[in-house]
C-alpha cells in the first residue's frame, strides 16, 4: 500500500459516523486527505473529520451536505457510498415496506449520492466512486432477500456508471465485505453468527479496518485502471460469486 505523500483530496463517506464507514474515514484521514462523513445521528467524530448531516433517502439533505463539504474541502474527488441498513426476515414474513425501505437506503441512496457527486467529478475530470456492497449480494443469504437484492444492484450501478463515465478519468468499484464486527452484525442471533463463522474459510470475522484499507487502496493512484470490479473482503466466504 502506498504511503507516499500526495495532494490531499476531498473525500466523502456516507454513514461514516460509526462501523465500517468510520474506519474508512480514519484510513483516508491517516493518508492526509480532507475527509467528511455524513451522519443521521449526531456523534462525536475524531478530530479532523468533518461531519455533515444527511439522510440518503432524502435528495435535498444530500445536496445540502455535499454543498457544505464542497465549501469546506473543495469538490468531492472520492465518494464512498457506505450507508446501509438491514431488515432481515424470511420472504413469507417480509412486508413490501421491509423490501422497499432497504432498497431505498442501500441502492437508491447510492444512486442519489453518485448522481450528486458525478457533477463535480466530470468538471474535475477525475474521481473515485466506491460502493459498499456485501457478500450477500452475489452469494445470497436466507432472510435477506431485500438486502441481497439491494447489494447486487450496486454491481449493475457501478458497471453502468463505469461505461458512462469511465472515459472522464472516473472509476467506480464495488467492495463486498463478508462478516465484519460492527453494530450491524452484533445484532444477529448467536446461532446465526456461529453458522456464518463455520462457513468462513479464514475461520474468523474481520475488523472494519480490514475493509477500510482495501477501500483506501482502490481510491489510490495504484488502482487507477480498476473499474467496474467487485472486490471481496470476506475471508473466502463468497468465493466464486
Ligand atoms: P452500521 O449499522 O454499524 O452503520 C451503518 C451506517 O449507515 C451508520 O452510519 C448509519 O447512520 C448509516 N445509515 C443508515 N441508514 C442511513 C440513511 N438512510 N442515511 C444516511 N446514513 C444512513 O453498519 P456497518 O458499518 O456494519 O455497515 C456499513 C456498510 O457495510 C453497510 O452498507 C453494510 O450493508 C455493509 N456491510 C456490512 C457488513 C458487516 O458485516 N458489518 C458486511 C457486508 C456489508 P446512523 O448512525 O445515523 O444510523
Amino acid at each position: 500500500m502506498s504511503t507516499e505523500a500526495h495532494t490531499p483530496r476531498s473525500v466523502l463517506i456516507t454513514g461514516g459516523n460509526r462501523g465500517i464507514g468510520l474506519a474508512i474515514a480514519k484510513a483516508f484521514a491517516a493518508n492526509g486527505d480532507k475527509v467528511a462523513v455524513t451522519y443521521r445521528t449526531p456523534t462525536d467524530l475524531p478530530e479532523g473529520i468533518l461531519g455533515v448531516q444527511a439522510d440518503v433517502t432524502d435528495e435535498g439533505s444530500i445536496d445540502r451536505a455535499f454543498s457544505e463539504v464542497e465549501a469546506a474541502h473543495g469538490p468531492i474527488e472520492v465518494l464512498v457510498a457506505n450507508a446501509g441498513i438491514t431488515k432481515d426476515t424470511l420472504l413469507l414474513r417480509m412486508s413490501e415496506d421491509d423490501f422497499t425501505s432497504v432498497l431505498d437506503t442501500n441502492l437508491t441512496g447510492a444512486f442519489r449520492v453518485i448522481k450528486r457527486a458525478s457533477k463535480g467529478m466530470i468538471r474535475l475530470r477525475k474521481g473515485r466512486v466506491i460502493l459498499i456492497s456485501s457478500v450477500s449480494g452475489l452469494y445470497g443469504a436466507p432472510g435477506q432477500i431485500n438486502y441481497s437484492a439491494s447489494k447486487a444492484g450496486l454491481v449493475g450501478l457501478a458497471r453502468s456508471f463505469t461505461r458512462e463515465l469511465g472515459g472522464r478519468g472516473i472509476t467506480a468499484n464495488v467492495v463486498a465485505p463478508g462478516f465484519i464486527k460492527t453494530d450491524m452484525t452484533a445484532e444477529l442471533p448467536e446461532e446465526t453468527q456461529k453458522d456464518y463463522l463455520s462457513r468462513v474459510p479464514a475461520g474468523r470475522f474481520a475488523e472494519p479496518e480490514e475493509v477500510a484499507d482495501v477501500v483506501r487502496w482502490i481510491a489510490s493512484d495504484e488502482a487507477g485502471y480498476i473499474s467496474g470490479a467487485v472486490i471481496p473482503v470476506d475471508g473466502g466466504l463468497g468465493m466464486g460469486h
